[in-house]
């Protein structure tokens, strides 16, 4: 169902402004008000829809999952993404490799199908490997489609209402203007926690309340002459006995670029062997960025962008096998490692890893271990990945993380779950974003097709579900 057609009021407004006006262009007030550098927004009404069971907010690797499970599970479901693809980080942000992806359900589909169309590069690992990331945006619309998800691209999520505590409506802003859709159950996977925040929630960012966060990284595509003479550098799925170990490969990625000129801002850069002649490349870091300040993500991508065609530049100059180096595409949206983490019914604590606890409503087993970026130049000069501060054993998310503790019919899942700063470098990668989408897919739909809320659904009933639907 479309939302419903502007008011009378507002197509006169549009009308009289001069016709071809976008909804978003129409001001409904006559004297809007500025004091003291604010400006009073003046109400007005918007088209509303109410069509949905779920509505899953944000496209990463979390929301496209939770989209596609909930749809099958009988959901009527509705997704917004405010870039041109599905899969966030994964394409938008050519982030290159899957990690702790040995996991059953929608990850091992995810593994079959790509292996089905030759675009999972040759691994020995069912955890961790390449990926060609056009393949990975096709695979995931077609199966948005197949799953009868409706999904709505250049639509941001601006707004979120409630009544009581109860999360009944979000707001939508898009080439369509401003729109308003409503749903018994919501999930927030914008990954940085956009729409908890709007509904009310309590949250927490970074090491403390105002950062440092984790870097931020632009990734490339680069388009090498030949990957198999620059071996001794690029990270290959399947490696050859006796070759040199990942850290020494970044180490001498390093003693390159560095002998260029430059000190790379990440001081482990990594190349990632796709399939023929291209590679991933993860070469920059961005230091004190405020991932809800638009203005410093601006100035961090132009600069990071600079940076990674100077070093590019740089090492084709240097000629032998890096002779005809060169990048096919910087990411459009530079990777955030570190945004909001919505306060659940539970928090992922660091003891929990430092012990390996185990829950009975566990989502994921995480296996990956805690990954905290240099959080300044300074830093990456002594160790470009902080030392760790525990040892860490695999441990289990529980189905309550993925629950906002403040709003009723609100879940989250992806790097905005509630957990600490240490446990979210760990968990955060996105073989556990695509458990995580899976859990709060079934059970948004479970809940709103049974009218109850999230927190009302044993996990025991989502599992039964995801078994039933061959996702287990
Ligand atoms: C540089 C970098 C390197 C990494 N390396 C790895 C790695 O090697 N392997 C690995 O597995 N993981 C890695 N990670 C971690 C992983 O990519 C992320 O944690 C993962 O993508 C989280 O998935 P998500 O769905 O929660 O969030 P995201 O991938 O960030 O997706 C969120 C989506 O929501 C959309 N969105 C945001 N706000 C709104 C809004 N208001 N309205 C509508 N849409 C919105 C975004 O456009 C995006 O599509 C890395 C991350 C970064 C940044």
């Amino acid at each position: 169902m479309k939302p419903a057609p502007v008011s009378r009021r507002h197509f006169l407004h549009a009308a009289l402004a001069g016709g071809a006006v976008s909804q978003s262009s129409v001001i409904a007030a006559d004297t809007p008000t500025v004091k003291a550098g604010q400006f009073a927004e003046p109400g007005r009404d918007i088209p509303l829809a109410n069509d949905a069971d779920v509505i899953v907010c944000g496209a990463g690797p979390a929301g496209v999952t939770a989209a596609i499970t909930a749809a099958r599970a009988g959901a009527r479901v509705r997704l917004f993404e405010w870039r041109g693809c599905l899969g966030g980080v994964w394409t938008a942000g050519l982030l290159g490799y899957f990690l702790d992806f040995n996991k059953p359900g929608f990850a091992k589909e995810l593994r079959d199908k790509l292996d089905e169309r030759g675009a999972r590069a040759n691994s020995t690992s069912t955890s961790r490997f390449c990926y060609d990331p056009e393949a990975l945006k096709l695979l995931l619309e077609e199966l948005c489609v197949e799953a009868g998800v409706k999904f709505q691209y250049h639509t941001r999520v601006s707004a979120a209402f409630r009544e009581g505590r109860q999360l009944t409506t979000i707001v939508t802003e898009s080439k369509s203007g401003r729109e308003a859709w409503r749903a018994p159950v919501f999930i927030d996977t914008t990954g940085d926690g956009d729409l908890g925040v709007q509904a009310g929630c309590g949250f927490e960012i970074g090491e403390a309340a105002n950062c440092p966060c984790q870097p931020m990284s632009l990734n490339a595509l680069l388009m090498v002459k030949d990957a198999e003479a620059l071996r001794e550098f690029i990270r290959f799925g399947t490696p050859k006995p006796g070759e040199n170990t990942d850290g020494e490969k970044k180490d001498r990625i390093k003693d390159a670029i560095v002998g260029t000129g430059h000190y790379p801002s990440y001081a482990s850069p990594t190349l990632w062997h796709v399939s023929g002649n291209l590679v991933f490349a993860m070469m920059n870091h961005e230091y004190g960025i405020k991932p809800w300040d638009a203005a410093e993500i601006t100035a961090a991508t132009v600069r990071a962008r600079g940076e990674m065609n100077k070093m590019v530049n740089g090492l084709r100059a240097l000629g032998g096998p890096w002779e005809g180096i060169q990048i096919v595409a910087t990411a459009e949206q530079i990777g955030v490692r570190d945004g909001r983490r919505i306060k659940g019914r539970y928090t992922v604590l660091q003891d929990d890893l430092a012990q390996g606890v185990r829950h009975e409503d566990a989502v994921t087993r995480v296996t990956f271990g805690i990954d905290v970026h240099a959080l300044s130049a300074d830093h990456n000069k002594k160790h470009a990945i902080m030392p760790k501060p525990i040892k860490m054993k695999p441990y289990d998310i529980p189905l309550r993380a993925l629950i906002a503790q403040d709003v009723d019919g609100l879940m989250m899942a992806g790097r905005c779950i509630s957990g600490d700063f240490i446990s979210h470098s760990s968990y955060r990668v996105t073989g556990n974003a695509v458990a995580m989408g899976e859990a709060a897919g079934v059970t948004a739909a479970i809940a709103a097709l049974s009218k109850r809320a999230p927190h009302e659904v044993a996990w025991s009933e989502s599992e039964a579900k995801l078994k039933a639907m061959g996702q287990r």
